[in-house]
C-alpha cells in the first residue's frame, strides 16, 4: 500500500536498489564533501540518512531544505558510509513539497520544554519524544482491542449523550441546544428542557458503565473503549477533561474473577508493548535517564523497561481496604504527621496515601477491595457486613489509581435501598433497575483510563503530554 515507508527502508538490505523517500525533514548538515539530510516520516523513531554532493543541486534548493520542510527525495539505497546507521541514500532528485521558513518554524533541532511543546500541539507530533508517545498509544489500543477480541469479549458502543446523570463519577458537560440569550422558562421561572433538544437535560458521559451492564446481561462479556468527559476543576497532572476510558462488564465474574481479569488485562497490553514498540521504549527510557541526571541519586527512577517488565512478572499485592489503614496508621510519615490529609477507616484515600503503599510499602502494584459504602458508587455489591462493598482499585507507582472496578449489586431490593440512600431518583434509573428484575445475575467490572495506562507506559509525567490534543480546564485549542 503506497511507497515504502522509512521504516521498512531502513530494514532493507542495500544492493543499490532505486528508493524514493517521502517525508519532514529533521536535521541538514553540511560538509566539504557531503549534505546529509536526515529524514522522518513518522513510522519509525529512526531517521534516514540522505547524501547529497556539494554542488548537486542549485543553492536555491539546498537553502530551503531546512528543518520541518517536507521532501521527496529519490536515489539508491547503499551501505552507510558513515557510523551509526547500517544504511543511507545517495541523493538523486530532490522535491520540496512544502518548505518551512527557519525564521519562524518552531520546532528547531535542540531540546524544547514539554510545557512550550503543548503550545504546539499541532507540531509536536514531529518530535522524537511525541512520535514514540503516538505509536506507543496507538499499540496499547490495538492490544487492548485484540486482548478482548481473544477472550470472546464484544465491543459495545456505549452512548456519549446521555441523560441519566446518576453515576456521580464527576461534574458533567451539559449538551443543550437552547438558545443561551432566550432561554425558554416554564412558568415557575425554571429552565424548561423540554424545549430543549432531547426534550429533557443531557449531557456527555462520564462513563459507559450502566450501559455496559445492559450489554453484559445479554452478550455476557462486553467491553466499551471511547471517550469520556468530566468537568473536573482538578488542574492535576492525572486528570483529563476528555479521556478514552476502556469499561470491560463480565456477567458471572465475581470480585475475585474480576481481579484476576484485571490484573491479566494490564498485564498483557504492557507486555505488548513492550514486545511492539522496543525502539520507542528505549528512545524513552534514555531521555527519562537524561533528565534524572540532573537528579540526586536517590530521586532516580529505574529504567523505563524494567519498570515495565517488573510490573508484567510479578503478581499484585492484594489487600483490604481495612487492611491498607492499618497499615497507613502505622506507617512513619502518619506517625511523624507527613501526611498531608488525616487518615483513619472510613476516608477516601488520597494519591499519597495510595503511593505510600505502593511505592514505599509493597513496592509493586496494589489492589485495594473492600471500601466502605460511603465512599463508594451506589452500584457496587454489598458485603455481608454491610458497611464495606465489593470494590476495587488497582493502584500503581507514579500513578495511584488506574483502574476503579467492583462486583456489582445484583439484588433488585438491596440496589433500589442503596438509590434511595443516596438520593438518586430511581425513576431516572428505571431502566437500570429492570436488569436486577428480569433475569437478574451476578457480574462485575472495572475502567480504566486509557491516559493512565499510557502514561505508565511512556514514563512520562504529565496526562496532558499522552494524548494527542488535550482538553484541560481553560485549554480547548486545536
Ligand atoms: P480519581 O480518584 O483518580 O479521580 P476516579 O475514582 O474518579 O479517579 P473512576 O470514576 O473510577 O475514577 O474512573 C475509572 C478510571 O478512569 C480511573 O481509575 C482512572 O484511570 C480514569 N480516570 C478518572 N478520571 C480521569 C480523568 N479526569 N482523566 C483521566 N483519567 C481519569
Ligand atoms: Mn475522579
Amino acid at each position: 500500500m503506497g511507497p515504502l515507508q522509512i521504516k521498512e527502508i531502513l530494514q532493507a538490505t542495500p544492493e543499490n536498489q532505486p528508493v524514493t523517500l517521502k517525508g519532514w525533514v529533521r536535521t541538514k548538515r553540511e560538509s566539504k564533501n557531503a549534505i546529509f539530510i536526515a529524514l522522518n516520516d513518522g513510522s519509525t523513531i529512526h531517521n534516514i540518512q540522505a547524501v547529497a554532493q556539494p554542488g548537486q543541486f542549485p543553492d536555491e534548493l539546498i537553502q530551503i531544505v531546512t528543518t520541518g520542510a517536507c521532501l521527496k527525495i529519490t536515489g539508491q539505497l547503499v551501505e552507510s558510509q558513515g557510523s551509526g546507521q547500517a544504511v543511507e541514500v545517495k541523493v538523486e532528485s530532490i522535491e520540496v513539497y512544502g518548505a518551512a521558513d527557519p525564521d519562524v518554524y518552531p520546532l528547531q533541532p535542540k531540546k524544547h520544554s514539554l510545557e512550550f511543546l503543548r503550545e504546539i500541539a499541532h507540531l509536536r507530533p514531529r518530535t522524537n519524544t511525541f512520535g514514540a508517545i503516538l505509536r506507543i498509544r496507538h499499540a496499547l489500543a490495538f492490544a487492548v482491542h485484540q486482548y478482548f477480541n481473544d477472550r470472546g469479549f464484544f465491543y459495545l458502543h456505549t452512548p456519549v449523550i446521555t441523560a441519566s446523570d446518576a453515576e456521580g463519577a464527576g461534574e458533567m458537560f451539559r449538551v443543550t441546544t437552547l438558545d443561551l440569550n432566550k432561554i425558554p422558562r416554564t412558568e415557575e421561572g425554571a429552565i424548561n428542557f423540554k424545549e430543549d433538544f432531547f426534550g429533557r437535560e443531557a449531557n456527555l458521559t462520564v462513563s459507559g458503565q450502566l450501559e455496559g451492564e445492559l450489554g453484559a446481561m445479554a452478550l455476557s462479556k462486553i467491553y466499551t473503549f471511547g471517550p469520556t468527559f468530566r468537568a473536573e476543576n482538578s488542574n492535576t497532572t492525572r486528570h483529563l477533561a476528555e479521556f478514552w476510558m476502556i469499561e470491560p462488564e463480565m456477567a458471572f465474574f465475581e470480585l475475585e474473577d474480576n481481579m484476576d481479569a484485571a490484573e491479566d488485562f494490564v498485564k498483557t497490553v504492557i507486555a505488548y508493548a513492550l514486545e511492539n514498540c522496543k525502539d520507542d521504549l528505549n528512545f524513552l527510557q534514555n531521555r527519562l535517564a537524561e533528565e534524572d541526571k540532573n537528579k540526586p541519586q536517590n530521586e532516580r527512577s529505574i529504567p523505563l523497561l524494567e519498570k515495565l517488565s517488573f510490573v508484567v512478572d510479578n503478581p499484585f499485592e492484594r489487600l483490604t481496604y481495612t487492611e491498607a489503614i492499618e497499615i497507613l496508621l502505622k506507617s512513619k510519615p502518619h506517625k511523624e504527621k507527613k501526611f498531608q490529609y488525616p487518615v483513619g477507616w472510613g476516608i477516601d484515600l488520597s494519591s499519597e496515601h495510595e503511593r505510600y503503599l505502593v511505592e514505599k510499602h509493597f513496592k509493586k502494584p496494589v489492589i485495594l477491595t473492600n471500601y466502605p459504602k460511603e465512599i463508594k458508587s451506589f452500584y457496587m455489591k454489598l458485603d455481608e457486613d454491610g458497611k464495606t462493598v465489593r470494590a476495587m482499585d488497582v493502584l500503581f507507582p507514579g500513578i495511584g489509581e488506574i483502574i476503579g472496578g467492583s462486583q456489582r449489586e445484583e439484588n433488585y431490593e438491596k440496589l433500589l435501598g442503596r438509590v434511595h440512600e443516596v438520593g438518586i431518583d430511581p425513576q431516572n434509573l428505571w431502566w437500570y433497575l429492570e436488569t436486577r428484575k428480569f433475569g437478574t445475575a451476578p457480574h462485575s467490572g472495572f475502567g480504566l483510563g486509557f491516559e493512565r495506562l499510557v502514561l505508565f507506559v511512556t514514563g512520562m509525567s504529565n496526562i496532558r503530554d499522552v494524548i494527542p490534543f488535550p482538553r484541560y480546564p481553560k485549554s480547548a485549542e486545536f
